[in-house]
């Protein structure tokens, strides 16, 4: 039998060093729960960064999956097939939106997004050829395209990629006058995440989003909601921005709207914005396959009844409640929204690779982002009693590491 350190070697043997992953090699994984190839049990509380909110093998997804993928899988969007109509339909009621646009990957469709919003400038706002500007935030994170990565503020993850996509202004993220100050004739769009999961699940200030809305709806300037990580339940509403009544003009998604199943991701807007794209001008092979649809389609009718949104909201409030008793404690800070939190640890207690590591020895599953800040985000579907657990875990694991340094 291949062991853990086997399998590890032989992954980094042959594999590109793009990802440092904790010393885990899971083999199979139920609702919250993941198991080892030495039978170990651990509870993730990363849930493949948001793409896992509905649970791993959850039963729905995995029927409509099943179902699928013995009928029809692919046809190209050469032809219409069969789930097409209810996946925009199902998404465009979902987003209040006219009409959506499918691709695969999150960043294809902050991509898709960036080309609507340019040729909106172009051939609806008026905006002269070749000048348009969208205004994006200080430590962003929309993906790994070459264009994406250039209005990046990581060093890591845009430095030696250059030669840089021009046309993106980067403002501070949470101040509305930074944009408005960033604003000229040639502003296409401002492109945001309602709250910032990679820099370490980042709340902006209260009345942050009304305000760009408001902002951007006066100087004719779209706004563009990346929800990827925010959106489908996560935070305790359908969307991120739903927390202040706001409505952008072109949603994101992404992660989630796969089921944990197959990569799937839209934008959604209205037929104004998204018109502007005609047949040649945009497209993907696998963009709203037949499997990716059905897959799709069973998130989006299990969304549609309120009771993930209801239980991210209910089991964050515990969690975050749970959360704040350890500031003080080796915590500096606690943020986030409904299920998904960002934890700082005191930087002179331990690092957030070490407290990661500390996690999984003590059965839980949760990865560092920047520095010394933990990230968690459980499938919606954990029992509060497990959530309560690994709360427990993270507390004892500082603790520990408090007395290491003591
Ligand atoms: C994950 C993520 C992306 C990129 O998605 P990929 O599927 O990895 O390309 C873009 N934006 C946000 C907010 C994300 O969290």
């Amino acid at each position: 039998m291949t062991s853990t350190n086997e399998f590890i070697e032989l992954s980094e043997r042959r594999s590109a060093h793009n990802y440092h992953p904790l010393p885990i090699v899971i083999h199979e994984a139920q609702g919250a729960w993941v198991t080892d190839v030495e039978g170990k049990r651990f509870l993730d509380c990363l849930s493949g960064y948001s793409s896992l909110n509905f649970g791993h093998g959850n039963p729905k997804i995995i029927a409509a999956a099943q179902e699928q993928l013995s009928r029809l899988t692919l046809t190209s969007r050469a032809f219409f097939h069969d789930q097409f109509a209810a996946f925009a339909a199902g998404l465009g009621d979902l987003t209040g939106k006219d009409m959506v646009l499918p691709m695969n990957t999150g960043a294809e469709a902050v991509e898709t997004a960036i080309k609507v919003a340019r040729k909106w400038g172009y051939e609806v706002k008026g905006v002269t050829q070749d000048r348009a500007n969208i205004i994006v935030m200080e430590d962003n994170f929309h993906g790994r395209t070459t264009t994406i990565v250039g209005f990046s503020t990581d060093p890591d993850a845009r430095g030696g990629f250059g030669p840089y996509t021009p046309g993106f202004r980067i403002v501070k993220y949470g101040s509305v006058e930074a944009i408005r100050e960033a604003i000229d004739e040639d502003t296409v769009a401002v492109l945001l995440e309602p709250i910032q999961g990679e820099a370490g699940v980042l709340v902006p200030p209260d009345g942050y989003l009304t305000q760009v809305r408001e902002l951007c709806t006066e100087r004719n300037i779209l706004m563009i909601a990346d929800e990827i990580q925010s959106g489908l339940g996560r935070t305790g509403d359908t969307f991120a921005c739903d927390h202040e009544g706001v409505v952008p003009d072109v949603f994101v998604l992404g992660k989630a709207l796969g089921g944990g199943v197959v990569p799937v991701s839209a934008i959604a807007a209205d037929e104004d914005v998204l018109g502007v794209i005609r047949p040649g001008q945009h497209g993907s092979t696998f963009g709203g396959n037949p499997l990716a649809c059905a897959v799709a389609n069973a998130v989006i009718e299990m969304l549609g009844t309120g009771e993930y949104q209801a239980r991210a909201r209910e089991l964050g409030a515990v969690m975050h409640e749970r959360l704040r008793t350890l500031i003080g404690h080796g915590v500096v800070a606690v943020r986030g929204r409904g299920l998904w939190a960002g934890v700082d640890v005191d930087p002179s207690v331990a690092t957030g690779r070490e407290v990661s590591e500390a996690l999984m020895s003590r059965g839980v599953l949760a990865k560092d982002t920047h520095g010394s800040t933990i990230r968690l985000a459980p499938p919606i579907v954990v029992s509060e009693e497990d959530l309560l657990w690994a709360v427990d875990q993270l507390a004892d694991a500082i603790r520990e590491l408090r007395e290491r340094t003591a």
